[in-house]
């Protein structure tokens, strides 16, 4: 099964591709964590991209859409992926079609979560994740069950991305408006789209997904 989630920064598209991970055993590809992992590293991509992520723009499409190419062929792809973050751009949107006619894969189900504004820098201002394994939280909607330790692997560090900031996050819900939004309706006339009530709890929207995947 492929699966694309789109939504705005904090709409919870990762908190929700990674229930499904572990659920279906497919593939979360983030191209946001990609692009941290770059970062961390120091590579090329990364000394290129951190203004940028910074600044709360998009990378260029070449990139992503080059990084996304080489991620799809690997492995723990096989049995299917969920796509969260990309595509962002309707650019992007054209190279995914032509990506998947070229591997003979489908994309199963175009997930959109529908969260309005002020919810999302509500989210993206408690948002914060586990160091060692990636698991993600919320200081008011979703802690860890034992104070500073996570969940998942009991770890004790936790870290909160550079660009969570609230500067940042007008720029970054400006180009979801400008520049990712206009691919809703490529996917939608194509009656592939979608769209998930994202102002719910974590669990209601949960089954929300389930309910569209069950169908698809
Ligand atoms: P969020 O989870 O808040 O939506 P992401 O982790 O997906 O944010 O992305 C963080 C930043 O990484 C973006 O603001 C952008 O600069 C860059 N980025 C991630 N995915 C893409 C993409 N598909 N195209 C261009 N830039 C991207
Ligand atoms: P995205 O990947 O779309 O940027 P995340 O999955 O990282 O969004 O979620 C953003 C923040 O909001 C995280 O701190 C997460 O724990 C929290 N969150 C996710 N889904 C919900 C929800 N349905 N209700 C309340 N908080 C949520
Ligand atoms: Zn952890």
């Amino acid at each position: 099964m492929n699966i694309i989630f789109l939504g705005p920064p904090g709409a919870g598209k990762g908190t929700q591709a990674k229930r499904l991970e572990r659920q279906y055993g497919i593939a979360q590809i983030s191209t946001g964590d990609m692009l941290r992992a770059e970062v961390a590293a120091g590579s090329e991509i990364g000394r290129k991209a951190k203004s940028i992520m910074d600044s709360g723009a998009l990378v260029p499409d070449a990139v992503i859409i080059a990084m996304l190419g080489e991620r799809v062929r690997q492995p723990d792809c096989a049995k299917g992926f969920i796509l969260d973050g990309f595509p962002r751009t309707t650019a992007q949107a054209d190279a995914l079609d032509a990506l998947m006619a070229q591997l003979g894969l489908k994309i199963d189900a175009v997930l959109a979560l529908q969260v309005d504004e002020a919810a999302l820098t509500e989210r993206i201002a408690g948002r914060f994740t586990c160091a060692k394994c990636g698991a993600g939280y919320h200081d008011s909607f979703k802690p860890p069950c034992v104070t500073g330790v996570c969940d998942v692997c009991g770890s004790h560090d936790f870290i909160r991305r550079a660009d969570d900031k609230r500067e940042t996050v007008a720029a970054r819900l400006r180009a979801y408006r400008e520049q990712t939004a206009p691919i809703l309706p490529y996917y939608a006339a194509q009656g592939r789209l979608h769209t998930i009530d994202g102002m719910a709890d974590i669990a209601h929207v949960s089954e929300a997904i389930e309910q569209v995947l069950a169908k698809s």
